[in-house]
Parts: C-alpha cells; sequence; structure tokens
C-alpha cells in the first residue's frame, strides 16, 4: 500500500532531548511499515518546535539586537521543518539500517499554496509565541497591523488565521522521491504556507492545520491509506463523559453524523476526523485510520484504531 503517515506532537516529544529519544521510538514504528512492503510518506506536526523556534528569533529582534529586521512565521515554519526532518531522517536511517534495509529518507521542504481570500485570514484563530501585557499586545498590534487576543487567562497573544491548503508546491519532488522507492518526509507542521503572486511564492504568517495538508498529499500522491497517529487509540463519542463509546469501523456517513452532533474537540481531533473523511470520500477504495504511533500496524491489519471508510 501507498500510506500517507501524520505524526502527532507525541511522536516528536516538546524539547530537543524528547525529540531526541522520541524519534527513535517514530521510526520504529515507520520502519514496521517500511518492512512490510508499503511505500511511506510521514508528514508531522510542529507545535512546539515552531514554538520553540519563534520565541527564539523574538527575542533576537526585540530583545538582543531591536535593529535586527523581523523573521517571519514561513521562515520559522521553514526552520522547524528542517530541524525535525533532520532528526527524523536520521533516526529513520539508522532504524531501517539496523534491519539491513538500504531505503534513503530525506525531507522536503515543503510549501503549501494558500487562498489569500481564505475566509480563516478573516478571523485568525490560532494563537503562537509568546504571551505580553496587554499594553504590548496593542502596540504591536499598532505598530505592525498584528491580530491579539487573551489567551485563556494567561496573558495576550499574536493570533494567525489557519487557512485551508489548496495545493502544495513540491507535490512532483514527493511522487518522484516514492515511485523511486525512497522514503520521503514532506509537508511539515502543514507546509509553509504561501500565497502565489504571479510566478512569485509570498510567505504568509498563518499555520496550516497538519491533519489537512496530509490528507491532500495522500489525494495528490494517490495513496491507498492516510494514518493520523495520536495520543489516542481510538476515537470517541462522548468522550471523557461517563457514557464514552470507543469508534472501530465507521462509515463517512456515520462520521459526518458525529462532527455534527459535536462529538470531537475543535482544534485537536475535529480536524483529524474531517480530514480522515475527506481522504476517505476522494476516490473509491480509500480509507483513513486514526490511532497510536504503537498501534501503526496493528490498526493496518485491522486490530485497532478508528477507520473511516467509503461504504
Ligand atoms: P496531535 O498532536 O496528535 O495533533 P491533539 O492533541 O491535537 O494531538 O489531538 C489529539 C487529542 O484529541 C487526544 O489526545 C484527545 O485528548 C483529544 N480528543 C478530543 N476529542 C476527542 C474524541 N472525541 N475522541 C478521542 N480523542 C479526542
Ligand atoms: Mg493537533
Amino acid at each position: 500500500m501507498r500510506i500517507v503517515i501524520a505524526l502527532g506532537g507525541n511522536a516528536l516529544g516538546n524539547t530537543l532531548t524528547e525529540q531526541m529519544t522520541a524519534v527513535k521510538h517514530t521510526a520504529s514504528a515507520i520502519a514496521d511499515l517500511i518492512e512490510q512492503g508499503h511505500k511511506v510518506i510521514v508528514s508531522h506536526g510542529n507545535g512546539p518546535q515552531v514554538g520553540m523556534i519563534h520565541h527564539a528569533v523574538n527575542e533576537l529582534t526585540h530583545v538582543v539586537e531591536q535593529d535586527f529586521p523581523v523573521i517571519p512565521l514561513s521562515v520559522c515554519v521553514a526552520m522547524s521543518q528542517s530541524y525535525i526532518g533532520y532528526d527524523l531522517q536520521n533516526a529513520l536511517r539508522e532504524e531501517l539500517l539496523n534491519r539491513s534495509i538500504l531505503k534513503p529518507c530525506a525531507t522536503v521542504i515543503t510549501q503549501v499554496i494558500v487562498d489569500p481570500n481564505d475566509i480563516a485570514f478573516k478571523k485568525p484563530s490560532k494563537p503562537i509565541g509568546r504571551f505580553m501585557s496587554e499594553e504590548e499586545a496593542k502596540k504591536l498590534a499598532d505598530e505592525k497591523g498584528y491580530q491579539m487576543m487573551e489567551d485563556a487567562g494567561r496573558g495576550w497573544r499574536r493570533v494567525v488565521a489557519s487557512p485551508k491548503p489548496k495545493a502544495i508546491v513540491e507535490i512532483e519532488t514527493v511522487r518522484s522521491l516514492l515511485q523511486a522507492g525512497q522514503v520521503v518526509i514532506a509537508g511539515g507542521g502543514g507546509g509553509i504556507p504561501v500565497i502565489e503572486e504571479g510566478n512569485h511564492l509570498k510567505g504568509t504568517s498563518a499555520v496550516i492545520d497538519k491533519d489537512f495538508c496530509s490528507c491532500l498529499m495522500a489525494e495528490l500522491v494517490d495513496a491507498d491509506l492516510l494514518i493520523i497517529l495520536t495520543a489516542v487509540e481510538k476515537c470517541a463519542i462522548n468522550f471523557g463523559k461517563p457514557n464514552q463509546e470507543w469508534l472501530d469501523n465507521i462509515t463517512i456517513s456515520q462520521a459526518k453524523e458525529y462532527c455534527k452532533q459535536g462529538h470531537f474537540a475543535t482544534g485537536s481531533m475535529l480536524p483529524k476526523v474531517e480530514a480522515a473523511i475527506k481522504f476517505a470520500e476522494s476516490a473509491k477504495g480509500r480509507k483513513s485510520l486514526i490511532t497510536l504511533l504503537e498501534k501503526a500496524k496493528d490498526g493496518i491489519e485491522g486490530k485497532t484504531g478508528t477507520v473511516i471508510y467509503n461504504a
């Protein structure tokens, strides 16, 4: 099978040392699938990593050197892709070599085109970067035109839009590597959001949901399966309530109904289920699996996880 694997936050950890340890574990789970003969594309989130980079560049440009030119969020996303890709591709390389599998692994710096008219730009929803006082927030809003908001009683933060991915600029490169039998890491952090200006691609301060980017990539490489690996073994209805029920195999229409009933939290499980639905309904024979990293292999064998399929 051709499989796109979307790694969640727990596959990478929060700090440099956590990531070093986590990628070993992650590489082993991915290598299991490669060993079974599947062709794999790996995508991943970047929340803590891009947060760390953004924080560091902010210190540089606001505190250390006040005249240092601003480093945009799109550049921070690019840095996070290469930093995570570096650890992941090395961990995968080592794990495959340990199993005597000779397969090159590489990371593709991935840009994703978004629509400047996407309604998400009208109501930014993703808080990013450091917390600050209301006064400083208002100042930044005036000076730089940033949108600011109070974040859950913890202080003020900048908010950016989360537009839908329209196209993946490097998709032909991803396809070629896949066809050549190589392991590709692409679409990290949902991709670097860019806007088309004729032949020019302009980075924009936004955050693309990694689950939606992975879904688009899976469609574009004609994958058979989209696997979203996260912190739970299955999706649930009535999640966290006494009448909670874990979901096994569900049809697209059942999944849509559960979304409508509000069973999946916005910003965590909902985008996963929506991405899973979108991929499963994009062509006949395609399905999506949501499960734990450690359960990926069992999930493919139909033993666990939530599978969303086209009935
Ligand atoms: P990731 O880093 O993998 O994207 P998220 O934290 O964004 O992880 O999303 C996964 C989380 O979604 C789970 O850990 C769980 O707490 C939460 N969640 C919300 N609603 C549900 C649900 N209905 N079923 C299962 N998990 C849910
Ligand atoms: Mg998430």
